[in-house]
């Protein structure tokens, strides 16, 4: 359940109940508010895939915890993978474009991003519905003319382990569940099986400490933040 609900739910019971306080009088339809405190958020995110033997598993560890994540997309890498496509959106997942070859939105000529941002998004529009889909570009790299043309938000990071650089769950684990606050986007790649595996052990990790999984876009969203074209976001608090 997330924050606005926990309110709203409270607000309501206030209302049915005459909280909040014994003996404290509450005129008949004033407003009651209640201060919550609402758990912290954070936003797990997968670049570069999909792939069938670790973005299939992943998936599933994910819908075993109700967690959403927001996934990344490499356009080569959907033909084949259509079913994955769909089971994210399915499942409540968010779906992002990560180029169509995972290159850098640096120097492109408008054709050629083009066929990178636009047939991406193309392809997954056809699978998953028409629908907004952000950019996040590989590298973190992106010249002014790329930005003034994606049409979507940029959504970088705030936490990377640099899970490609050993592939050691161990050490993926210990960089993210130390360094996560509230507000953070977490940077995984979906590509690796220790990175699918050591996402999971994340997940239960932060849920032990109190922390709440949501997409990028909810995480806008519950932080009032409105998504602008071609403005990067690292972490929203
Ligand atoms: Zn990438």
């Amino acid at each position: 359940m997330n924050g606005k609900k926990i309110c709203a739910l409270l607000c309501l019971l206030a209302l049915i109940t005459g909280l909040p306080g014994e003996g404290t009088p509450v005129p008949a339809g004033a407003p009651v508010e209640i201060e919550v405190n609402t758990p912290p958020l954070v936003a797990l995110t997968f670049d570069d895939g999909p792939r069938s033997s670790t973005t299939g598993p992943l998936l599933d560890g994910l819908e075993l915890r109700e967690v959403p994540a927001t996934f990344f997309l490499v356009g080569n890498r959907i033909p084949g993978n259509e079913e994955l496509v769909r089971r994210m959106a399915a499942e409540g997942h968010q779906i992002g474009i990560h180029t169509y070859d995972h290159v850098e939105l640096k120097g492109l000529s408008r054709r050629d991003f083009d066929l990178q941002v636009g047939k991406t998004r193309a392809l997954i529009a056809e699978l998953a519905g028409e629908g907004n889909y952000w950019l996040r570009p590989p590298y973190g790299l992106m010249d002014e003319r790329a930005k003034s043309w994606c049409g979507g938000p940029v959504i970088l990071w705030s936490v990377d382990p640099e899970d490609w650089k050993d592939n050691n769950i161990d050490r993926i684990v210990a960089c993210v569940v130390e360094q996560a606050s509230d507000g953070d986007i977490i940077l995984l790649h979906d590509l690796f099986p220790n990175s699918a595996q050591a996402a999971l052990r994340i997940v239960d990790a932060l849920l032990a400490k109190g922390y709440c999984f949501v997409t990028v876009e909810q995480l806008m969203e519950e932080r009032g933040v409105v998504p602008e074209a071609g403005v990067r976001y690292r972490k929203i608090n």
